[in-house]
């Protein structure tokens, strides 16, 4: 057996251990799925802080992070490998984004167009983003050679592994939707309207997260408000009065417990890269 492997089985048995029930579900090989066949030659861009000048990860952590990463896209096999690791060391400014003097889109959009080498997937690392939580990817951008860019925060995110994160904002870029995504209307808990609602994919239940608020608990993050452990406690009823059970481990939660995609979210992505005339390195 070797490291990879070794390695692959203990990030299985991590995955499970936080999930009682609905393991089963999600990250795993489903037989249907599109072969991808396809390893993505990232761009990583890793800030450094503002006191040492140091780098916010180390090349091993930025490696770990990735060969986790590849594991929740394993079974439609895409990976992800860092073909180069820019240390912005010239500019402390973007360990920790803020929102002033420039506005934060601005100053994304800028360390974007400093450092962003086209028609491949870039990846920025920083340490905290001002007002968001865990980070961003640019919904779609691996349909464009110039947007395929997404930011990961160190220290502003509930999730045990920066990979979760990673993942997280990758799907993102491969046109997935947060499960709880506010901009279509509400997703019911009998799933009736998952086409027009929520995330638009139907085999993630409805997830109220953001909407129905539970009372702040301010020994804990908003995320693990609704939480025991990785248990989703928090009793809200959808209009239908019936009690949301989302799937806490969907790695396009807000939940740290992130640990796979569903099959629909599987084909999704599949779609959008095969739909695309841009194709990433
Ligand atoms: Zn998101």
């Amino acid at each position: 057996m070797n490291t990879n492997t070794i390695k692959s089985i203990l990030f299985s048995i991590f995955c499970l251990s936080f999930l009682q029930i609905d393991a089963q579900d999600l990250h795993r090989k489903f037989a249907d799925l599109p072969c991808m066949n396809k390893n993505f030659n990232t761009i990583v861009h890793v800030a450094v802080d503002s006191l040492n000048r140091d780098p916010v990860a180390s090349e091993a952590f930025i490696n770990e992070m990735l060969e986790e990463t590849s594991e929740f896209f394993s079974p439609i096999c895409l990976s992800f490998s860092a073909c180069e690791i820019n240390i912005i060391d010239d500019n402390y400014a973007y360990s920790n984004l803020q929102s002033a003097p420039l506005s934060l889109e601005a100053r994304i959009d800028k360390m974007e167009a400093l450092f962003h080498k086209p028609m491949r997937i870039n990846i920025f690392v920083v340490d905290s983003i001002q007002d968001v939580e865990c980070g961003l990817g640019r919904f779609e951008g691996i349909k464009t050679a110039t947007d395929a860019n997404v930011i990961i925060e160190l220290n502003n995110c509930p999730d045990d592994r920066a990979s979760q994160n990673l993942a997280h904002q990758l799907g993102h870029l491969f046109g997935l939707y947060d499960t709880y995504h506010e901009d279509h209307p509400p997703e019911l808990v009998n799933g009736d309207n998952c086409e027009i609602a929520g995330d638009l994919i139907c085999d993630t239940p409805a997830d109220p997260y953001g909407r129905a608020i539970p009372i702040p608990d301010d020994t804990t993050t908003y995320a693990l408000s609704y939480l025991r452990g990785c248990e989703f406690v928090f009793e809200a009823l959808d209009p239908n009065e019936e009690y949301y059970q989302p799937d806490v481990g969907n790695i396009m939660s807000a939940y740290p417990c992130k640990c796979g995609f569903t099959r629909e979210q599987y084909l999704k992505m599949a779609e959008v890269y095969f739909s695309s005339s841009v194709k990433q390195f």
